[in-house]
């Protein structure tokens, strides 16, 4: 096992991993901004460096930074968290070019992984069913771009190889449609991403959004640890989280399980990564693979009582699996409500301190934040302050603990989205289960203030 770890991330995900290395009894240097000088974990820390100004580009997305960062703290390893440069090809490779260890896949699989084009190639090879599009990226050719456009059917989705966090996405009705948005969308990939490419999906009229979370250790082991139901979005982002999905067959989520593990086998995959599939009639579609941790994370980890980070730890330090896909088992449900610092009717941002902080508990009950009272939420961030996860054995207790912890949520000072969550939680349709990727949206056009 590792002595010494670098978090190079901030925020609720920064302190999770921090958790993990304090029980691997591993020490954790933290990284921070100016602006995340009085972040709870880099209190907590063992050691922490300041790696530069607020801004994203100058600390966070600062490759030199933080590899000096591990540097001159003596670290053996980067855990990259999720978003900043967690899927960043490049940065992987500076890491093990410096004498780090990566904690994550190795650079050519989040290369191939990072452009959705590839990516659907090689799991079209993996035998990973895709939704129906287009072969590779688009031509210039317009009569091409129809033809292709055409033979899939309408409605299609634009989609850029290059896109991520729900930008670079555009959907087409009707042919006379079709060619300005390719161009526009390729334009703004291009300027956003640093890659116009773009290609074109079938858009699923109505499908959920189920993806299944690995691991794969070096020596070609590899699990599924199950799904998770992720139709619960807003603008392509999601919102709610829950596992397992209401209403799938268990025999269907082990054969596209069986699927995604073997992939990771035969890509040579390893660490913890999700295959993200849209699910329409009893059929999943694979639309793209994250090569990191996830937000919603802690739902598998309530319903399989494995550790992800610890796993991804024990994985970058060489160690085996410790378990086989058939000492995976289901224990109950569990559901996340990611809590944002922003309006509840407008989801406009809201930074600011906050005055005020009483944390749900009780059983079943996981709170994943790095808030406290007098915290001061940065303006420079992205708006998520935390997670609330509810677990029990059923889905109605789960939902039930889910209901009293928010009911016990204060957080003063700033605006959350606790009310959403709050209202969303006593929905009928989605006590139900099972709601699609448009619900949400639908339920929020006509929702009473
Ligand atoms: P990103 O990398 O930006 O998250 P994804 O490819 O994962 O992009 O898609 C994000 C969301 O966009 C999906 O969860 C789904 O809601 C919607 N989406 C993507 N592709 C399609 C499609 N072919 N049909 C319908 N909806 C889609």
């Amino acid at each position: 096992m590792f002595k010494k770890i670098l978090v190079a991330n901030r925020g609720e995900i920064a302190l999770r991993i921090q958790r993990a290395c304090r029980e691997l009894g591993v020490k954790a240097v933290m990284v921070y901004s100016e602006a995340d000088r009085d972040a709870k974990y880099v209190k907590l820390a063992d050691e922490a460096v300041c790696i530069g100004p607020p801004p994203s580009a100058l600390s966070y997305l600062n490759m030199p930074a933080i590899i000096s960062a591990a540097e001159v703290t003596d670290a053996e390893a980067i855990h990259p968290g999720y978003g900043f440069l967690s899927e960043n090809a490049d940065f992987a490779e500076r890491v093990e070019k410096s004498g780090f260890v990566f904690i994550g896949p190795t650079p050519e699989a989040i290369r191939t992984m990072g452009d959705k084009v590839a990516a659907k190639q090689a799991m079209i090879r993996a035998g990973v069913p895709c939704v129906p599009g287009s072969e590779g990226a688009l031509p210039d050719d317009a009569a091409e771009v129809k033809r292709i456009a055409r033979a899939i059917g309408y409605p299609v989705i634009v989609k850029a190889a290059g896109g991520g966090g729900g930008r670079g996405m555009r959907v087409v009705h009707t042919e006379a449609a079709l060619l300005h948005a390719v161009q526009t969308t390729k334009a703004e990939a291009g300027a956003a991403f640093g890659n116009p490419e773009v290609y074109l999906e079938k858009f699923l009229q109505n499908p959920r959004h189920i993806e299944i979370q690995v691991l794969a250790d070096n020596y070609r082991n590899a699990v599924y640890l199950h799904e998770r139901d992720c139709s619960m979005q807003r603008r392509h982002q999601k919102v709610i989280e829950e596992a397992p999905a209401p209403g799938i067959a268990r025999r269907l989520i082990e054969r596209i399980g069986d699927r995604c593990a073997a992939a990771c086998k035969k890509i040579g995959y390893r660490g913890a990564g999700t295959f993200e599939f849209l699910y329409e009639n009893g059929e999943f579609y694979f639309i793209e693979m994250n090569t990191r941790v996830q937000v919603e994370h802690p739902v598998t980890e309530a319903v399989t009582g494995i550790d992800i980070v610890r796993q991804q730890i024990a994985i970058a330090a060489g160690e085996k699996l410790p378990f086989t896909q058939r000492q995976i088992e289901l224990r109950g449900h569990a559901i996340e409500c990611r809590i944002n610092a922003e309006d509840p009717y407008k989801f406009t941002p809201s930074p600011g301190r906050i005055s005020a902080w009483h944390a749900p508990g009780g059983p079943g009950v996981r709170v994943d934040s790095h808030i406290y009272t007098h915290y001061m939420v940065p303006p420079n961030y992205d708006s998520m302050i935390g997670k609330i996860i509810a677990h029990g054995d059923t889905r109605e207790q789960a939902l039930a603990r889910m209901r009293s912890a928010l009911s016990e949520t204060v957080i003063e000072g700033i605006k959350t989205n606790i009310a959403l969550h709050r209202e969303i939680m006593v929905d009928a349709n989605f006590e139900a289960g099972g709601t699609n990727i448009h619900y949400l949206e639908a339920w929020l056009a006509q929702r009473e203030r």
